[in-house]
């Protein structure tokens, strides 16, 4: 732990806190972690006098048990539910909740910051990309469906942007289902569609990332009306392709929406609460959220490709990373400490 070199000053208020402005620290010794007996770094801040360590910097500072970040991330990519994770780390439930709001949150961050740092090394998006809303539910099937909108990268299945949005509850109910609608909105209030406004946020963040205004874009989707109308309020000043896929189409290699349909089957496959039929399913959108940010920075940086192309993650094909991370290189550093270790510290 001895070489780990502050890169600012950890306190927000004090004028080394930015990045390139005069920082000067001194070394304060060493202090034995009580956790896991780790040895780590005290420092000196000589602007604001205060001090810190090495741990001030870490996702896991704080945590009485750092070594859980890595397996519940792993876990959380594997079809694990909450409730076997749990028994598999012999720790509560609620541990295992409380790290997937946590590591959700930073998913959602560290993503983010790889955009930026993209953009800001002159990279932009590339101009192809396929959008499609896969479906599932908070807590019961009938009255609370959820929409899940997915921004994908055509060619390396990069995923841009994620997002979740309620959905109003289905039609021909029984009527012993309709009283409980009725119950639930005399409670809470009618549920509405808050599907358009959560892909006119992926297509925000396309724009964000994307080519310049100008340029030519292509956007893949299905027939749904409200797409034309928001593709077009979202990219005014671009040249707009859009191949809309009629839903009756096979649903093979071939089709334009390929990717959106693979995406949406391994999003299945990989996270136990979008497992159809199972006792798994999301208690909350809001949790759901987390998990999918999580998975998000699984496939597009810590995944292979595709199993023949697995030494290649999606975020390498499109120039945003130099190599594959680990869940460790995810998880060292919080935000706004973020960075990768450098590429000749990997074997
Ligand atoms: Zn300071």
């Amino acid at each position: 732990m001895s070489r780990f070199t502050p890169p600012v000053c950890p306190y927000a208020a004090c004028s080394s806190h930015i990045r390139g402005r005069p920082f000067l620290w001194q070394r304060k010794g060493f202090y034995r972690r009580r956790c896991d007996d780790r040895v780590v770094a005290r420092f000196h801040c000589l602007s604001c006098r205060r001090s810190f360590s090495s741990q001030t910097f870490r996702l896991d500072c704080g945590l009485r048990k750092p070594w859980l970040d890595v397996p519940v991330a792993r876990a959380l990519c594997a079809k694990t539910t909450l409730r076997k994770i749990a028994e598999l780390l012999a720790v509560k439930r609620r541990t295992v909740e409380r790290r997937l709001d946590r590591l959700g949150e930073h998913c959602r961050r560290f993503h983010a910051w790889m955009l930026e740092r993209h953009q800001e090394r002159g990279g932009c998006l590339p101009p192809l990309m396929a959008l499609d809303e896969l479906e599932t539910f908070e807590n019961d099937r009938l009255l609370q469906p959820v929409t899940v909108p997915v921004l994908v990268e055509k060619r390396s299945l990069f995923m841009v942007d994620v997002q979740t949005a309620p959905l109003p509850a289905r039609g021909r109910l029984s009527p012993r289902d309709r009283r409980r609608k009725i119950a639930r909105e005399e409670r809470f209030g009618r549920r509405r569609s808050g599907s358009a406004e959560a892909v006119r946020r992926c297509l925000e963040s396309w724009r964000r990332f994307g080519p310049k205004p100008g340029s030519y874009i292509e956007l893949h989707s299905d027939q749904k009306t409200v797409y034309r109308k928001l593709y077009r309020e979202v990219f005014p000043a671009h040249l707009r392709g859009h191949a809309r896929v009629s839903s009756r189409e096979r649903r093979d290699r071939r089709n334009a929406l390929f990717v959106s349909n693979h995406t949406n089957a391994m999003l299945r496959d990989g996270l136990s609460r979008l497992v159809r039929q199972s006792w798994a399913h999301s208690k909350t959108r809001q949790r759901l959220e987390r998990h999918l940010w999580v998975w998000v920075v699984f496939r597009n940086y810590v995944r292979g490709l595709t199993r023949k192309t697995w030494q290649r993650s999606s975020a390498m094909v499109l120039g945003l990373a130099a190599r594959k991370l680990l869940w460790n290189d995810v998880l060292r550093w919080r935000d706004p400490f973020f960075s990768l270790p450098p590429l000749s510290s990997t074997h």
